[in-house]
């Protein structure tokens, strides 16, 4: 089924979205682009005629209640969002009668699933290498399942709208959708959109393509650099990963991050470029700092010929302008992970530069996708989030889409 084909009214649906936004330390939230991208889901089933159960994690409890990840903080957000007032269930499995008493346009949010082990289905409190851990992974699973056909129990439909979470096989994203037949479970607006953004990059390819991956490491990111590697024209691998580069490569790369236990993997990955006909883009100077700071003194050295005490934190300006020239141009183009600690002001250039050149690439008609917490921070800090095509939720389920991978999540409901 499609959202926009199914009517709602009457009908009491249960929507998993993906609340699991930012929070200060006194519980304010402080980004909350993930509820308004749940909206359109939402509201069209409310303005149908439907009951609305909302359901979500937050944080990391593992499996235990802790009001630090209360869902009930964000009730009076979500209400404003929605213009409609919103009951709260404090406990998620036991929501029944809750539920049962919505009528057409009202609202439940339901208590963070991941106060429950169940939602993650992985047994707690016993290590991988205990004799005892497939018997209780074993048991977990089937408590898992009951835990799903709980929260199906409270209505006729479900809907998938968390794309955050749409690569993890939990109860709410994935499980609970085998306790509704295939005309009452959909994907919501959200995740219908990422899904298409994720096959423009996939299938249809204009070009040139060029891919930008940035962060702190090379180790989280190589799954999806192999699999970019036989998509795009240019790739450019920025960030700290630049260093791990810059060391394979004989470099001295004074107090920068590094992984070196990844130096081959660098190495292998310039072959494969070469032998793929890939542009590989690698940072050739950086601005490095003597701490790490926003304060820090900075200069301008080779990415390669950084001196002890000294570490690199941004891109440089030569490198910047080869990053802009690889992008400018560009036709499609995927952005995740950003090119420098870009928390810090002064090193934001280099992630400025990329977002820039995507904005003009963008204007002259290449389709951008940017993706991952850290780059849509990014496009964020600067201002430039509408200028872009798409701007991503997902991080982690962004990457394995890209990757190839099936995302359980959209398996659950298109089979
Ligand atoms: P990741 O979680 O791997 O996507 O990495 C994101 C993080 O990488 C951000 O918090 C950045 O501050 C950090 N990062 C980017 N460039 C560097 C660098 N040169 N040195 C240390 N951390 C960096």
């Amino acid at each position: 089924m499609t959202i926009d084909k199914y009517n709602f009214a009457g009908k009491k649906a249960i929507v998993r979205v993906d609340f699991n936004v930012p929070l200060d330390e006194n519980g304010k939230i402080t980004d909350d682009t993930r509820i308004r991208g749940a909206l359109p889901t939402l509201k069209k089933i409310l303005a149908d005629g439907g009951s609305l159960i909302i359901m979500s994690h937050m944080g990391k409890p593992k499996g235990k209640v802790n009001p630090k990840f209360s869902l009930g903080q964000i009730k009076d957000a979500v209400a404003a969002a929605l213009g409609a007032d919103v009951k709260f269930a404090p406990d998620c499995a036991k929501a029944a009668d809750d539920a049962a008493a919505l009528k057409p346009g009202e609202v439940l949010l339901l208590e963070n699933l991941r106060f429950y082990p169940e939602e993650e289905g992985k047994p707690v409190g016993i290590d991988k290498e205990d004799p005892a851990y497939e018997e209780a992974k074993k048991a977990m699973k089937a408590s898992q399942k009951e835990f799903a056909k709980t929260l199906a129990s409270y209505a006729d439909c479900y809907v998938n709208d968390a794309f955050g979470t749409a690569h993890r096989k939990h109860a709410s994203t994935a499980v609970i959708a085998d306790y509704f037949d295939a005309d009452n479970k959909m994907l919501g607006y959200l995740m219908e959109k990422e899904v298409t953004a994720v096959n423009n990059i996939l299938s249809d390819i204009k070009r040139p393509f060029t891919a930008i991956m940035g962060g702190s490491k090379v180790s989280t990111k190589i799954g999806i650099i192999e699999n970019l590697m036989d998509k795009v024209d240019n790739l450019i691998l920025c960030g700290g990963m630049t260093y791990t580069f810059a060391k394979a490569q004989g470099g001295h790369i004074g107090n920068s991050i590094v992984e070196d236990d990844k130096l081959d993997l660098a190495l292998s990955i310039i072959e494969k470029a070469k032998q793929k006909g890939v542009n590989l883009v690698l940072g050739t100077d950086c601005v490095a700092a003597d701490d790490f700071k926003n304060e820090a003194n900075t200069q301008v050295v080779p990415a390669n010929a950084i001196p002890d005490g000294w570490e690199g934190l941004d891109a440089g300006p030569e490198t910047r302008k080869a990053f802009a020239n690889a992008i400018k141009d560009a036709k499609t183009i995927l952005w995740n992970g950003p090119a420098g600690v870009f928390e810090f002001d002064n090193f934001t250039a280099g992630s400025r530069a990329i977002a820039d050149a995507i904005v003009e690439a963008t204007e002259k008609g290449a389709f951008s996708l940017v993706g991952g917490g850290d780059s849509v921070a990014c496009v964020n800090k600067f201002g430039l989030a509408d200028k872009v095509s798409y701007v991503s939720t997902g991080g982690g389920a962004l990457l394995e889409a890209i990757e190839g991978k099936i995302l359980p999540g959209i398996a659950a409901i298109k089979g």
